[in-house]
């Protein structure tokens, strides 16, 4: 599809390309994943100023030609989480959440949950979430109440990519009771009975995913650090084992 196009995109990378270029790694709106460049973007005076750094939200305006990347023709900033670029826990999390955009969702097709997701993560961490209550000093992002937000947000990530573990019942044989393993191979929670090749998952940490999910991003659950571990390991080794993908630490 060749032609100027619109469209909302966050920036997960920039990389500097060439004399005064930048290719951009972009999760758009309408498309999904792409990639773009923009040329004469490093010159002082360029058109498009500093907005063409990860994490900005843009409204964007591309020409796809017959090459790979598109071509920027114009940027206009809708929000640049300026909070999030100031707090170093913040600034973490948010390069964690688009490293595993980038890792996850890498076809260029519109997802538009995904897309509102990541959205809402960036403002959760730039303390502008509506109705979230968090000042712009963002103290939960940092420790168990962060690394429970990031576990949230990767579930989340994980189904809207069609990766979600099975937790409702037992993944081999469908048994509800006593769900007390978790097999990445069997794609979700097992019971006592089918345990064998999985690991101990405690009602905790079965809970707690069972909640993260069901719960808006802002209104993550808590949990122990045993059952916020035992729930990265669930959601790591299910995206290893069926998306072939792996992810950095959550935290
Ligand atoms: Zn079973």
């Amino acid at each position: 599809m060749q032609g100027s196009f619109k469209t909302e995109a966050i920036v997960l990378r920039s990389i500097r390309y060439a004399e005064a270029d930048r290719v951009l790694h972009l999760y758009s709106s309408t498309r999904g994943r792409l990639n773009a460049i923009a040329k004469g973007s490093r010159r002082p005076r360029s058109r498009f100023g500093g907005r063409l750094e990860p994490f900005f939200r843009l409204d964007l305006v591309l020409y796809q030609g017959r090459g790979e990347l598109a071509t920027v023709t114009a940027a206009h900033t809708l929000d640049a989480y300026p909070n999030l670029r100031e707090n170093g826990p913040s600034l973490s999390a948010g390069a964690r959440a688009c490293d595993s955009v980038l890792r996850l969702l890498d076809v260029a097709e519109a997802n538009p949950a995904a897309y509102s997701l990541l959205c809402r993560y960036l403002s959760l961490l730039d303390g502008t979430e509506p109705g979230s209550g968090r000042s712009p000093a963002l103290p939960e992002i940092d420790g168990a109440a962060g690394h429970a937000t990031a576990l949230a947000f990767r579930l989340k990530l994980a189904l809207t990519a069609g990766f979600a573990p099975e937790l409702a019942s037992c993944a081999r044989c469908g048994e509800v009771r006593e769900l007390s393993g978790f097999s990445a191979a069997a794609g979700g929670v097992v019971c006592a009975a089918c345990e064998r090749g999985g690991f101990e998952l405690s009602h905790e940490a079965h809970d707690f995913m069972v909640e993260a999910l069901g719960n808006p991003l802002a209104a993550a659950p808590s949990g122990s650090a045993r059952a916020l571990r035992q729930a990265e390991r669930a959601i790591t080794e299910t995206l290893e084992h069926h998306a072939h993908v792996q992810l950095r630490a959550a935290a």
